[in-house]
């Protein structure tokens, strides 16, 4: 994906206060991120643990999303599924819930997801990190496919999100 400054971020948010975009914490090293490895930035929130957000490009413009992890303290060995990059691990994916945009959103109207729980999907599809022991990826596909299917998922939750 294209670079985001810290700026183009905190305008991207759909699912919080303009308040909230503004004060949530943005990583601070958006310069080095593998941004031409990135079908989506994801970072969880160092100063709240069970907060974490996300960007991606939708129909050409950034949108990125608070996230909620409430089983986030309740965290198993459970084997489960990224529904996004589709890698199954032992106790890495939890799930997310992002409240919806505008008024459904305010009226506590929200959208689940499994999410590997670091946010680096991009970089499992990739091969660029370990999604470790015990993990399995659909190996039938090539790296290019599982983009274009990673790309597909994320595409599909950031739009039922912003509907
Ligand atoms: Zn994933």
């Amino acid at each position: 994906m294209k670079p985001l400054t810290e700026r183009e971020i905190r305008a991207a948010f759909v699912n919080c206060t303009k308040g909230e975009a503004k004060r949530l914490s943005v990583p601070r090293d958006l310069g080095d991120r593998p941004w031409e490895d990135l079908d989506y930035l994801g970072w969880r929130d160092p100063l709240a643990p069970g907060r974490a957000y996300l960007v991606a490009e939708l129909d050409g413009r950034p949108r990125a999303l608070a996230l909620r992890c409430p089983g986030l303290s309740a965290r198993t060995a459970r084997r489960s599924m990224c529904s996004v990059c589709v890698t199954t691990r032992t106790g890495g994916v939890s799930l997310m819930v992002a409240p919806k945009a505008g008024k459904a959103g305010r009226q506590g109207d929200s959208v689940g997801i499994y999410l590997c729980g670091d946010l680096a999907c991009s970089l499992y599809v990739r091969g660029r990190q370990d999604p470790g022991p015990g993990a399995r990826l659909h190996e039938t596909l090539t790296t290019e496919e599982k983009i274009l299917r990673t790309v597909a998922n994320l595409s599909a939750f950031v739009a039922k999100v912003t509907a």
